[in-house]
């Protein structure tokens, strides 16, 4: 099956439109787009969507099993999640799926001891008014993501609206406590209570723009785009550094250009800067 999503950087375990179970209040089971990775369970409104209407991370997933004729649950510590195939043969598959996403997060822990998701400290976290929705939103800024959940309660158990990579996000002032936070396919407009905190929600997103950047991964994607494979400014092959609030890539010879513009003008990224993960404790443990 052909990945559409360009920012996907976990290999998809499985897709496919499945029906959820209603939400309070509702007796109409809701169709939706469903992509398992080792890291999300993701469900969208259409297999052309960007941000899903809603995730859990595998991390938070207690169990999951066949309940009743083409259906299985996801548990999670607060909120259980029913979802119905078209058949007890493709439930089957999805619950083989989820078995195979837990077997290799073992493996993969066994293998690299990495920093368990959930005790990575969030860059800034808290609560903003979201254009498009009646209450606040709980927003959580880590490393090269912004995560939005529903509620603070949401968060505790690992389950949440939708995330968004910030390698294709730019930051903009709108208002006094406003600012945009747009993508190619989205603007997400936040309002923030003071104009000093919206100051630190815009800084920790422009470092989150940073960290994004930073991830070669990322810049290899980056790279796929004909137009960045030239710095933007003296078209020199390769560039591997970027401004990220002018959203361009360019030459170390450039960059060093706009370094000396100030951060006012041009905020200067290298593409390739080491990643925040590799804190002293992990280098030592290899
Ligand atoms: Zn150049």
């Amino acid at each position: 099956m052909e990945d559409t999503d360009s920012t996907q950087q976990s290999v998809l375990i499985k897709t496919g439109w499945l029906d959820k179970n209603p939400p309070q209040g509702s007796y109409i089971f809701q169709k939706r787009w469903v992509k398992l990775d080792l890291d999300y369970l993701r469900y969208y409104e259409s297999d052309k969507d960007m941000y899903s209407n809603g995730f859990i991370k595998t991390n938070f997933i207690a169990e999951v099993a066949p309940c009743g004729d083409q259906k299985f649950e996801v548990r999670t510590s607060n909120r259980d999640f029913v979802f119905r195939a078209e058949s007890d043969e493709v439930r089957n598959e999805w619950v083989k799926a989820f078995k195979q996403v837990v077997d290799e997060k073992r493996n993969r822990l066994s293998t690299y001891h990495p920093v368990p998701i959930n005790s990575m400290g969030a860059d800034k976290s808290g609560f903003l008014e979201l254009r498009g929705f009646r209450n606040k939103v709980y927003v959580e800024v880590v490393m090269d993501k912004v995560f939005l959940y529903k509620s603070a309660e949401d968060h505790a158990s690992g389950v949440g609206l939708k995330f968004i990579d910030m390698n294709l996000g730019s930051v903009k002032d709108s208002d006094r406590r406003s600012f945009d936070l747009t993508t190619p396919y989205k603007t997400f407009s936040f309002s923030a209570d003071s104009e000093s905190e919206k100051g630190e929600w815009v800084e920790a997103m422009l470092q989150s723009i940073g960290e994004a950047l930073s991830n070669l991964e990322v810049a290899k994607k980056i790279w796929l785009v004909e137009a960045n494979r030239r710095c933007a400014d003296c078209n020199a092959p390769n560039p591997d550094w970027a401004s990220i609030n002018l959203c361009v890539v360019m030459c170390k010879r450039c960059a060093g250009e706009h370094r000396s513009l100030g951060p006012n003008i041009s905020k200067v990224r290298s593409l390739k800067m080491d990643h925040k993960v590799w804190t002293q404790e992990l280098i030592e443990v290899h």
